[in-house]
């Protein structure tokens, strides 16, 4: 089976899995364990940031950001399509009594005009103050898209201006420093606070970082003890993201050749895929009105792809366990699968 539905699916590899079995740990919440404090000491200058803690997952880092980032009652401006608004279960409602306002995206990016005409009056006693806005790059329900850095700078810039908190939602910040060529740290150094995603592209089993100033990570730590994200030794799964960091950061680069020429490969039979909208690991492909049966065609053929909010659109993702000859097969396998509703049109002419 190629299973292309996410890159969350990455098993270890023997490497990693060296390198777990290897590691020195201590208590991490007595801040004893190496090997989490020098992930944490790493991972902040790979972000840009003075601090990092190291969590579980990118939802208690997004969740905990939001948190120490605004006050019940404040209101919190995100793209509406963002994994913050629509897989994160309300949290930020639920959570940090924040009203969350969704903008309208382009290709997941909104502009410096979006943000301040959401801007609120701060001195009324009606009217939720707009405190946070949240950016996520690359954006995951547009089809992994990139923010450029001019834009990143901007939205940056304008919360500056206007005393607003910035987040940066960079799950698969790798994927975004990898399509434009700019440094991780140099995306994230702007933001107050960046989330990033170890058990994405960069294939460990689970972790994820928040990084920020030495003041909000201190907040954070409070944080992560109090969203029951405060392990023991939990050096074994920084292990797995320190020899990520070292091995799986410069080869994102191939899982986003692969996405492309998939891409290539399956608009050349005909399929509905927009080229231009595949900047990293995502291809997304309009398989038409019955999708349900489109993805059991294509799961018998041996490959898996996933939903995504676009009714019509599944999307397949390159990662660490896909294979040069997988995407080979994959541009043989799923336009055959999908054949029976390609050919209804042109039938009719
Ligand atoms: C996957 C994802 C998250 C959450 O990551 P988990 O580690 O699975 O909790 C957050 N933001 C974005 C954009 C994601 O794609």
């Amino acid at each position: 089976m190629i299973d292309l539905r996410s890159d969350t699916l990455t098993q270890p590899t023997r490497a990693m899995v060296a390198a777990i079995a290897n590691a020195a740990v201590g208590d991490e919440q007595k801040r004893e364990d190496p090997t989490i404090n020098e992930l944490e000491r790493r991972g902040a200058e790979f972000l840009g940031q003075e601090e990092a803690v190291f969590l579980p997952t990118a939802t208690m880092a997004n969740q905990i950001a939001l948190n120490i980032l605004g006050t019940p009652g404040d209101a919190l401006l995100v793209e509406r399509h963002a994994h913050i608004m629509l897989s994160e279960l309300g949290g930020p409602a639920a959570h940090s009594g924040l009203l969350t306002i969704g903008l309208p995206g382009t290709h997941g990016r909104f502009s410096p005009d979006q943000v301040v005409s959401e801007i609120r009056d701060r001195t009324s006693v009606h009217v939720a103050p707009t405190r946070i806005v949240a950016v996520e790059n690359t954006h995951n329900s547009s089809g992994g898209r990139a923010w450029p850095l001019e834009e990143i700078d901007a939205i940056v810039a304008t919360c500056r201006e206007h005393d607003l908190r910035a987040h940066l939602d960079g799950a698969r910040l790798v994927n975004a420093a990898t399509a434009t060529g700019v440094d991780a740290a140099r995306i994230g150094r702007g933001f107050d606070t960046v989330t990033l995603c170890f058990s994405k592209g960069l294939g460990c089993p689970l972790g994820a970082l928040i990084a920020g100033s030495a003041q909000l990570m201190a907040r954070a730590r409070r944080g992560k003890h109090y969203f029951g994200g405060a392990m023991r030794q939990a050096g074994i799964v920084a292990a797995a993201a320190l020899y990520a960091l070292d091995h799986h950061v410069d080869r994102i680069g191939d899982d986003h050749v692969r996405a492309r020429r998939l891409a290539a490969g399956l608009a050349a039979a005909g399929l509905g895929v927009d080229l231009d909208q595949v900047e990293t690991n995502f291809v997304q492909i309009d398989v038409g009105p019955d999708r349900g049966g489109a993805i059991e065609r294509m799961k018998k053929s041996g490959v898996l792809v996933s939903t995504t909010v676009h009714p019509t659109v599944v999307r397949a993702v390159t990662h660490l366990d896909i294979s040069d000859d997988d995407i080979d097969a994959a541009i043989e396998a799923i336009p055959t699968a999908l054949v029976a509703t390609r050919t209804e049109v042109p039938l009719e002419r």
